[in-house]
């Protein structure tokens, strides 16, 4: 660290003893596996740390901690996350001194195995574990563990380091009560508990004087969120009042805690964008009845019809898990006819491989590897079809567009997000991160729209 100017004074002049100077601040590498409530959770971290005194470093060979936040919904999680500790392993053993900890939904799926098999890790900390870890570092003769769920961590007041760009991520609720039975995050990341509600603001109003232009509430089953009698919907309408806000969006909802009130908000609330995930999972009762999910086809389609009929022009995405254990022909032929006929704007596919420690892992697979490929590859297939079909349905029509920078393709383009959550490119040289532009669209594939800038 350079010598501060006081310092420099009073060893030049010689009348009074030099001072020690201050010691250099320590850096950290922070790496992030998984979803978006992982990444947030990394800027919490990153905030929780550079408020204890560290600076955060993009290159591993210099930090003094190096820290990879992993996440467990993935196959072989644990396989590839300690293939990346190893290969960080290198800057310890090169640099005494050098600590490196793992954090996140792996530290709690496999607390178990973690220590016999990476033995070398001074810290492992689960998701509800990160305001210890600036104590946590500072003990370093023996690995050190925070791996306790369900203490009732919100991390509220905890300002998060906000990624660059007009989207701030904010954690809203963190946990989950609803157990489907192939999904590990109740065990890893505890029971539903909300961030209260004026803490929630709080962190809405910091984005916004930060440059933000748009929130993205973040939760496992976020529109479960309740605290201090206030539930989701109403959370929305009070972050909507925050003045130099433009937009609100969240993920991921659970079709169960879709209320009607909610559906009311996304059609009377403006700066609530129309947009809703609303995860499937599977079309066959027999199915989601296995998967532990608590409605049924029949349910969901209804509530479905309900969202579009009440806020016509809604964009809507799901989630589909194909070769789910007992999944036959015609369980799967239910989910392709759904797909038909919801035509939902975006769907993220998975073929269905079992976690250890969920009650799914312990059903037999029933389903090959091929088939199960080609289930998935019909689906994709399918969905590719469907989304080029409504993306060409606003070819001709008008979008606002709120700025992220330059597009990746083609040079001189920007891009950013339409209102339904479409990428959107056009030409566009002098363009700021945050700006809103009206953009009225000449071309569509199945994943974008392209057209030109207009004049308001
Ligand atoms: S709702 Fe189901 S899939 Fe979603 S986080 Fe909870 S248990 Fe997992």
């Amino acid at each position: 660290m350079p010598t501060t100017e006081p310092e420099r004074r009073n060893s030049a002049d010689g009348a009074r003893p030099e001072r020690d100077a201050a010691p250099a601040p320590r850096r950290v590498f922070l790496e992030t596996y998984g979803c978006q409530m992982n990444v947030a959770d990394s800027e919490l971290v990153s905030g929780i740390l550079r408020r204890a005194g560290y600076e955060r470093t993009a290159e591993p060979g210099e930090a003094d901690v190096l820290l990879v936040n992993t996440c467990a919904i993935r196959e072989n999680a644990e396989e590839r996350v300690l293939g990346r500790l190893s290969d960080l392993l290198r800057h310890k053993t090169e640099r005494p001194g050098v600590q490196l900890g793992l954090l996140g939904c792996v530290a709690t799926h496999q607390r178990d195995r973690l220590l016999d098999r990476a033995p070398y890790l001074d810290v492992i900390v689960g998701p509800d574990g990160y305001r210890d870890l600036p104590d946590l570092l500072r003990q370093n003769d023996e690995p050190q563990l925070e791996l306790r769920l369900d203490r009732g961590e919100t991390y509220a007041g905890l300002a998060p380091d906000l990624a660059p760009g007009p989207r701030a991520f904010l954690t809203v609720m963190r946990g989950c009560d609803k157990f489907c039975t192939f999904c590990v995050v109740p065990f890893t990341r505890g029971r539903e508990r909300s961030v209260p509600v004026d803490a929630v603001l709080e962190q809405v109003r910091a984005a916004v004087a930060a440059g933000k232009r748009e929130v993205v509430f973040l939760g496992q089953t976020v529109n479960a969120y309740r605290t201090d009698g206030v539930d989701f919907a109403e959370l929305l309408r009070r972050t909507a009042r925050v003045e130099g806000l433009e937009r609100i969006r969240f993920t991921s909802p659970h079709p169960s805690d879709v209320s009607d009130d909610l559906i009311e908000v996304f059609a009377t609330v403006p700066k609530v964008m129309p947009y809703l995930h609303l995860p499937l999972q599977s079309a066959s009762n027999r199915v989601l009845e296995a998967m532990g999910r608590d409605y049924t086809i029949e349910a969901y389609r209804a509530l479905l019809e309900r969202v579009r009929r009440v806020v016509p022009g809604i964009a809507v995405s799901t989630d589909v898990i194909v070769g789910f254990p007992g999944e036959d022909e015609s369980d799967y032929a239910e989910t392709a006819s759904f797909l038909r006929e919801a035509r939902y704007d975006f769907a993220y596919l998975f073929m269905y491989s079992a976690r250890a420690g969920t009650r799914a892992h312990r059903l037999p697979e029933t389903v090959s590897e091929s088939e199960k490929r080609a289930r998935l590859g019909e689906l994709i297939a399918l969905q590719e079809t469907i989304g080029l079909e409504l993306n060409r349905g606003w070819v001709g029509r008008e979008v606002e567009i709120l700025v992220e920078g330059p597009a990746k393709r083609p040079p001189a383009h920007a891009g950013g997000k339409s209102p339904t959550f479409k990428t959107t490119i056009f030409p566009a040289s002098d363009v700021r991160p945050g700006e809103l532009i009206r953009v009225r669209v000449e071309g569509a594939t199945a994943h974008t729209l392209t057209g030109v800038a207009v004049a308001v």
